[in-house]
């Protein structure tokens, strides 16, 4: 006989373990998670986990900010657990070109209630003063941002969901989403059919080819995304703010102790998720040179590893959120496009909202729907900054 349950979620990455925890929390007695490996083993055990509230639209600034307390205030709200958050600070770096819709953008960021402020130049490098800031047309500064452990924020809404009554079942992998006509009944697994009247798909980079199965094509393609990691020169041993460097298209964060996380630009398309993965051997020189510009002194850095990774991206680089219309009990929570981390807390509320009282609440997440693209619609802002070369699409 099938096991039954209310909610199905398939993926246990942190957000799929977020719907979980937030279902959970909502009351709702039989949430069954299905990971088909380990959880975190997708994009979320690998993440570099930035915690920080600044975008160029308003929808995925208001899940940052709705998601940061959670972030910072973790075991008080998770009922025990290690806090999963390092407090750095952290800056958002743009060329003079777009040093006004910098500006502008901080101040819809304020409205919204978060704490930031714009920089000049000579501001930002009073804050950090090895900071090279010669390419620099202002920075976006926030003090109380940082970054998250992505294994122990996993963990933590794991074992926060058991506790609330949900099932989370490793190494049981979705082989179908089940349907009669227009609407779902469940899925198929590895160890056999579970019964349900809601399905949500938190596949990330799998979540294309589950939804191919059953007819739905998502805008959505999967990208690698690289990182090295350094040892910092012991002049610079202590912790710097965390940089999103639009000047050069990448981002760098300290980790633990003397170290610092690079990321490199990476422009490899269609990876198979379930394929070995190795970093490009230029990787690590091209890291080297992000950092020595925005940080000569990084030049006496060594490094210390490296790893490729993966996220689905969506066609406009924003997440995909929401119910599938034509198909009822199917909703949708992929496609994060590299930046589905810091937005897990909310996006876990507003998914269980969604499911429960027919809208979300916590953020209004209609901009994320997927019938935009078909709609030509799209979340973002009109002050965008320059193009991200490595997020073109091939
Ligand atoms: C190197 C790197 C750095 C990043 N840095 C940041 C950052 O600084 N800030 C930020 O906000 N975001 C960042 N991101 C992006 C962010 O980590 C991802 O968007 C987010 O983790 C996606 O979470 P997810 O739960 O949607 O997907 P995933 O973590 O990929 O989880 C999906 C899960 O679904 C499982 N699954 C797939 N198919 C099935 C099936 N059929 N049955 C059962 N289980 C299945 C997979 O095994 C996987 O565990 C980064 C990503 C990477 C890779």
């Amino acid at each position: 006989m099938a096991d039954t349950a209310d909610v199905i979620v398939v993926g246990g990455g942190v957000n799929g373990a977020s719907i979980a925890w937030a279902l959970a929390s909502r009351g709702v007695g039989r949430v069954v998670l299905c990971e088909k490996g380990a959880l975190a083993s997708g994009a979320s055990g690998r993440s570099s986990a930035l915690v920080r509230m600044h975008y160029t639209n308003e929808t995925d600034a208001r899940l940052a900010f709705a998601s940061f307390p959670i972030f910072r205030h973790w075991t008080e709200l998770m009922g025990g657990g290690p806090s999963v958050f390092t407090h750095t600070g952290f800056v958002n770096v743009v060329a003079p070109p777009y040093a006004e819709h910098l500006r502008r953008n901080v101040e819809m960021l304020r409205r919204i209630g978060i704490n930031t402020v714009a920089l000049s130049p000579g501001e930002l490098r009073g804050l950090e003063p090895h900071a090279n800031v010669d390419d620099i047309g202002a920075a976006a500064y926030e003090p109380e941002s940082g970054y998250a452990n992505p294994a122990d924020t996993v963990e933590g809404l794991r074992r926060r969901a058991t506790e609330l009554g949900a099932k989370l079942l490793q190494w049981t992998p979705v082989t179908k989403i089940l349907r009669r006509e227009s609407r779902v009944t469940g899925v198929e697994t590895s160890t056999g059919r579970i019964d349900a009247g809601a399905v949500v798909v938190a596949a990330g980079a799998w979540a294309p080819r589950l939804c191919r199965e059953i007819g739905l094509e998502l805008p959505a393609r999967v990208k690698g995304i690289d990182t090295v990691v350094v040892t910092r020169p012991a002049e610079l041993a202590r912790p710097h703010v965390i940089f999103i460097d639009n000047v050069q298209g990448s981002y760098f964060r300290p980790e633990s102790g003397i170290l610092t996380i690079v990321g490199v630009p990476c422009q490899d398309w269609d990876l198979d998720p379930d394929g070995p993965l190795s970093l490009p051997a230029e990787a690590p020189a091209v890291g080297a040179q992000i950092l020595t510009r925005r940080i000569p002194a990084m030049e006496g850095a060594t490094l210390a590893r490296g790893y490729r990774a993966f996220d689905c991206y969506s066609r406009d680089r924003h997440a995909i959120l929401g119910r599938v219309d034509g198909v009822d009990g199917l909703y949708l929570a992929t496609a994060f496009s590299g930046s589905g981390f810091k937005i897990a807390p909310a996006v876990g509320m507003c998914l269980a909202e969604l499911i429960l009282d027919g809208r979300a609440k916590t953020v209004d997440i209609e901009p994320f729907g997927l019938k935009r693209f078909a709609e030509g619609r799209s979340p973002e802002g009109p002050f965008t900054y320059a193009p991200r070369r490595d997020q073109t699409e091939r």
